[in-house]
């Protein structure tokens, strides 16, 4: 970690997949810093880019067809994306620890989820079998996890999506991590289960000083557990700021257009809103700001210039032609 704070800073990431139809453009100029003990979401539709930048902060993108094409990952200033291979899996689970949105293909279908938690705690923290297993178990009673054995002795077909979800978490949390990354952890869950997991999550962050990077499209969750937010579209962010400060004045019509959708609880407004139209092809990526062809606000140059992050205040950088350079929000 650096003096002032930062655990994980990611600078100008370029990420694609080399297909026969093309470079899928997924992840196009993402930049971040985390600080020590903070959430910070990456926010944004599906197929906006937030998991491949995730997979890419430990280099787990497949590849081929997919490769980091630029920038920097700094974890406590070591680069992640150029650093030997043989370091990176000394972070990954230990200092690093990763909860993927499927938990049904991350675990391995032939071994027990006890056998698989157990063997990543023994090789991170160089523990014997019995106190790897101890330690599995104890993670999985602090995930609200009934009757732990059991779930040891299965194999991850034998578990309902929830509770494959939940063990996943155990997982990923199993190794005491620093930090924490987690790709919509609590999508597959049912909403009591998932105030638990958001509950313990923040309880863990506090306690543990742990840094979360939290991936979801989901602002709802992202005001219950995140301090700041980076709103990603067309694999770029296009605005940056505290959740408070996002969710009470959103700058970017994009981040405008997620929270409009956001359920109305008093039920006055009748059906749900959508943002009109779809998320780019990354293929075929439009010129200029990738919004322009949904956005409300398009001007002219919205199609030919993209647009650069403007600082707005000490915490707001928003990446809109209608904020310009004399613009104070
Ligand atoms: Fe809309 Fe233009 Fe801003 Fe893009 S740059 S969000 S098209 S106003």
């Amino acid at each position: 970690m650096t003096e002032n704070g930062e655990i994980l800073k990611v600078n100008d990431l370029h990420a694609g997949f080399f297909t026969r139809r093309g470079v899928v453009k997924a992840v196009n100029g993402i930049n971040f810093t985390l600080m020590r003990g903070e959430c910070l979401c990456l926010v944004g539709e599906s197929g906006c880019g937030k998991t491949v930048t995730a997979l890419s902060v430990l280099r787990l993108i497949e590849s081929p067809p997919g490769r980091i094409t630029g920038g920097q990952v700094l974890y406590k200033g070591l680069d992640l994306v150029n650093c030997p291979i043989g370091r990176l899996r000394q972070i990954r689970g230990k200092e690093i620890g990763m909860v993927f949105q499927d938990a049904q293909s991350a675990f391995n279908p032939v071994f027990t989820v006890g056998n698989q938690i157990t063997e990543q705690i023994g090789l991170q923290l160089k523990l014997g079998r019995h106190d790897a297993y101890q330690k599995a178990l104890t993670m999985l009673t602090e995930m609200g996890i009934p009757a732990g054995e059991r779930v040891m002795e299965s194999y991850p077909h034998q578990l309902s999506g929830g509770m494959k979800q939940r063990a996943m978490i155990a997982m990923g949390l199993s190794c005491d991590p620093p930090v924490l990354i987690a790709d919509e952890p609590t999508t597959a869950i049912d909403v009591t289960i998932k105030a638990q997991i958001l509950q313990l999550l923040t309880e863990l962050k506090q306690t543990r000083q742990m840094s979360m990077l939290f991936i979801t499209h989901d602002l709802g969750v992202v005001s219950e557990i995140g301090d700041r937010a980076v709103i990603v579209y067309g694999g770029r962010n296009v605005e940056t700021g505290t959740v408070a400060d996002i969710i009470d004045d959103p700058k970017h019509p994009y981040t405008v257009g997620l929270l409009s959708c956001l359920p109305d609880l008093t039920g006055s407004s009748g059906r749900l809103k959508s943002i009109p139209g779809t998320t780019p092809d990354p293929i075929n990526l439009p010129h200029g700001c990738t919004f322009h062809p949904r956005c409300p606000h398009a001007m002219p140059i919205c199609k030919k210039e993209v647009p650069q992050p403007r600082q707005l205040s000490a915490d707001r950088i928003v990446s809109c032609h209608l904020y310009g350079e004399n613009d104070a929000g």
